[in-house]
């Protein structure tokens, strides 16, 4: 393993990829990704670092000591190939009734999104923020990310822009 420090490049946006109104607590997404399988993904490291409930109550699964720099013990298993340098943040939801992706962010939940993404950027004015969806191929996190930043007033500058799967035309 590279235990060498890496500069944070990255601040991504996933959901749990639940129904809306089901409850997830931080217990079952720590089951979900380190217990072996067929009962977890078996890895040694919980997938996010924050984790915003439906009542926008965060939970932090990693602390981050607020500095430029991503240090092994602050690694979250997000995206397979950019962890090392990413952050990851989590919102309960996700799916519609019948398990489409839909963006089920309550206004508590997208309150607290607003106030992580300021403070990430507070300590780090250079990040890129994006959706899971741009970096590998599914929906997550059910919404339009760039889009998303610009509603809520994030400079150009650190909304991360690349479409490679063509999500921003599939999501609002
Ligand atoms: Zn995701």
């Amino acid at each position: 393993m590279n235990m060498q420090i890496q500069p944070f490049k990255y601040f991504v946006i996933h959901c749990t990829a639940t129904r809306e109104g089901q409850k997830v607590t931080p217990e079952q997404i720590i089951q979900w990704h380190t217990s072996p399988p067929p009962n977890g993904r078996g890895w040694t490291k919980v997938g996010y670092s924050d984790m915003i409930l439906l009542d926008g109550i965060r939970h932090r699964f990693v602390e981050h000591n607020g500095d430029l720099w991503i240090d092994s013990k602050e690694i979250t298993n997000g995206v397979k190939g950019i962890n090392s340098i990413s952050r990851h943040v989590v919102y309960v939801g996700g799916l519609d009734h019948d398990g489409t992706p839909k963006n089920t962010m309550t206004v508590s939940q997208i309150k607290t999104l607003t106030e992580i993404i300021k403070m990430v950027l507070d300590y780090a004015p250079d990040v890129l923020i994006g959706g899971h969806n741009q970096f590998g191929n599914k929906a997550c996190p059910s919404f339009w990310v760039p889009d998303f930043l610009k509603s809520i007033g994030i400079k150009d500058r650190n909304i991360y822009k690349n479409d490679p799967f063509g999500y921003g035309d599939k999501l609002f």
